[in-house]
C-alpha cells in the first residue's frame, strides 16, 4: 500500500499505524505488519545509538579524569570554546608576574654581584694603600 485510502496521498514512513497527512487509521493488515517491524527496528537502532552515545560520554569522562580517580589522565584540550575570555586574561597575568619576578630577581642577582665586585676591589686598593704606607715607613725602620 503506497497511498492512503482516505486521503490519496502517498504514505511517507511506512511507520506509523495511520496515515502522516489525515491520521486515516490504514485498515491494511500487509501495512501494519511492515510498520510494526520498521517500529521494532526503529526502537533498537534508537537504543544502540543511546548506548553508543552513553558510552563516547563515559569513555571521554574516563579519559580526562585524573589517574588516580579511575582515569587515565588525559589533559582536557583548552579549545577557545573551553576558555572565557577572563580565564585567558588572567592567564597572561599570571604569566607577565613571572616574568616579572624573574627579571627582578635577575636584576637583584647582578647588583649583590656588582656590590660585591665593588667590596673586592675597595680591599685590594685598601691592601694596596697599606703596602704603600709599609714602604713609605720602611726606611724609618732602619
Ligand atoms: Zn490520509
Amino acid at each position: 500500500m503506497q497511498n492512503c485510502p482516505a486521503c490519496q496521498r502517498k504514505l511517507i514512513s511506512h511507520i506509523s499505524p495511520r496515515c502522516n497527512w489525515c491520521g486515516h487509521e490504514i485498515q491494511d493488515a500487509a501495512y501494519q505488519e511492515e510498520a510494526e517491524a520498521r517500529r521494532q527496528a526503529h526502537a533498537i537502532e534508537q537504543a544502540q545509538h543511546d548506548a553508543q552515545s552513553r558510552q563516547w560520554f563515559q569513555n571521554t569522562v574516563d579519559a580526562y579524569s585524573p589517574a588516580g580517580f579511575g582515569g587515565l589522565g588525559v589533559n582536557v584540550p583548552m579549545g577557545t570554546m573551553r576558555r572565557t575570555h577572563a580565564d585567558i586574561q588572567q592567564e597572561v597575568h599570571m604569566r607577565l608576574a613571572a616574568e616579572a619576578a624573574i627579571a627582578a630577581a635577575t636584576q637583584a642577582r647582578l647588583a649583590q654581584e656588582a656590590a660585591a665586585q665593588a667590596e673586592e676591589k675597595r680591599r685590594a686598593e685598601e691592601r694596596e694603600e697599606a703596602k704603600a704606607a709599609d714602604d713609605r715607613f720602611r726606611h724609618l725602620e732602619l
